[in-house]
């Protein structure tokens, strides 16, 4: 294991490691160092086992109670190889892949030899390992999303840059609430200095191209699925915050929830909406449909649009899911506690939802309609969420958003008695077929799987992954105003 992994000093495991470590060194049982330090043993075993973290009055008073100073007791390293293996084990063990791999876990303790915490030490690096070369998503891909997932959480998913600059062009162009417009979004396009040209022969790899040099948005000529307006404001994004060529992945992925964000932040504005909110939660009444109504945009649009406002206007911590009728998680977002599956490395896009959550039974219910209301009851708490199932070119996706119990009062559809359990990762939720079904059916079955389609399964090369640039810089050329041909560019 390397050694800046062990050496995180706010690790409570290597914490309680180095607490119980000293005191058995100075001989003092742990009764004695509870009453010493004033707390009951039980809670001294908590922090010795890592799964507490002391306060820093106690951190002192055991600092002092063991002879050391505080930042001797917080030192980095593992004192011995023995304490190395047994952290290293007890961390894995309580990490992502032991979840995912519903493996059994065991006592790290005395009573463990070292000749026993080597051998599973060793068995789990190579597990790691191998799951690693066998994962079906790129290493780089997972990363860099695991890493935005965390900076958005850090910002409650609220980017204060972003919406300035939506908020500043909205009043350039006077526009003064409600919907954007059609003729707001072309006053859009000429107050940032650009024409758009709608093409019947778009690079198929692409939504939309921009030529820098010429100032020009090119955009197809038939609507297909989806909005051509939302793709074109983001088109508008990457100019204004602008993005330079990715230099790899993350930035990818970074601008395009940027534009995606800057996009939102236009069709939504954040001052007529965070109104429109106020006057719903003091009626309880609040409801991404209304949001979606009033603005005239996608379940998804207004359901994203929730998770930036609610957390930084009015305190309320959310989820969102985007779940394929596969059951595969293609967006997730959550600052509420409510847990997403993991792969092994931490990743949730690319998992499949429990059955049991709201974006799965959505599927399930026949008034797709109306959006479908649920109480899940998890290892770690109760949340509401409210679900729809939209159409898309890629198939069917449910698009779920919700609060933890406690704040459901404020929404609208918190009457329902749809109401399910989910104990995931625990195997046995519902990954596991019931013991009877398997009895019949072990071996007898033999699926033919469909090939993984969605966004991560095959990270083609490239600084815009996905996009064939010898088609893009044809069509530009194709299009330019003064086009010098040049044989073999025809
Ligand atoms: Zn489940």
């Amino acid at each position: 294991m390397p050694e800046d992994e062990a050496g995180d000093p706010t690790d409570p495991i290597v914490l309680g490691r180095r607490i119980r470590y000293r005191r058995k060194r100075l001989r003092i049982t742990l009764e004695e160092l509870a009453r010493t330090v004033g707390m009951a043993p039980s809670a001294l075993s908590l922090i010795e086992n890592g799964k507490r973290e002391p306060k820093l009055s106690t951190l002192s008073a055991l600092a002092g109670a063991l002879d050391m100073g505080v930042e001797q007791l917080l030192g980095s390293k593992a004192p011995s190889r023995r304490m190395e293996l047994e952290i290293q084990v007890e961390r894995v063990q309580r990490g992502p892949m032991y979840a995912a791999l519903g493996l059994p876990t065991v006592r790290v303790g005395p009573g463990m030899s070292t000749e026993t915490l080597e051998a599973l030490a060793a068995l789990q690096q190579q597990l790691g390992q191998r799951l690693e070369e066998q994962a079906a998503t790129p290493e780089e891909a997972r990363r860099a999303n695991t890493q935005l997932r965390a900076r958005m959480q850090g910002v409650n998913n609220y980017f204060e840059r972003i919406e300035t600059m939506a908020a500043e062009l909205l009043t350039a162009i006077q526009h003064t609430g409600g919907p954007l417009s059609e003729h707001h979004i072309s006053r859009l396009v000429e107050h940032v200095g650009f024409e758009i040209h709608q093409v019947p022969d778009l690079p198929h790899s692409t939504r939309s191209v921009t030529d820098l040099r010429n100032r020009r948005f090119y955009l197809p000529s038939s609507a297909g699925a989806g909005s051509p307006w939302s793709v074109l404001l983001q088109a508008v994004g990457h100019h204004l915050l602008e993005h330079r060529r990715p230099a790899n992945y993350g930035e990818f992925l970074e601008q395009r929830v940027e534009t995606n964000y800057f996009a939102a932040a236009l069709m939504i504005p954040e001052t007529s909406a965070v109104d429109l909110l106020a006057r719903a939660k003091s009626q309880r009444e609040l409801s991404v449909d209304d949001l979606r109504d009033a603005f005239a945009v996608s379940h998804e649009t207004a359901a994203h649009r929730m998770t930036n406002l609610m957390t930084h206007h009015f305190d309320i911590p959310t989820h969102f899911e985007k779940v394929h009728s596969s059951g595969i998680i293609h967006k997730a977002w959550q600052n509420d506690g409510l847990q997403f599956p993991t792969d092994h490395s931490g990743a949730v896009e690319g998992q499949r939802a429990c059955r049991f959550f709201s974006a799965r039974q959505a599927f399930s219910g026949t008034n797709r309609l109306l959006s479908h209301f649920q109480y899940t009851d998890t290892p770690h708490g109760t949340f509401w969420c409210s679900a729809r199932v939209e159409g898309s070119e890629h198939g069917e996706f449910s698009i779920s958003f919700g609060v933890p119990y406690e704040h459901v009062k404020w929404f609208r559809g918190r009457a329902t008695s749809y109401r399910r359990t989910s104990t995931c990762p625990d195997p046995a939720c519902c990954q596991q077929p019931s013991p009877a079904l398997a009895e019949q059916w072990d071996g007898q079955a033999w699926p033919s799987a469909r090939p993984a389609t969605h966004m991560l399964a095959a990270m083609p090369a490239g600084a815009f992954p996905g996009v064939d640039e010898t088609e893009v810089f044809r069509f530009l050329q194709r299009h330019a105003p003064t086009v010098e041909l040049d044989g073999d560019l025809a």
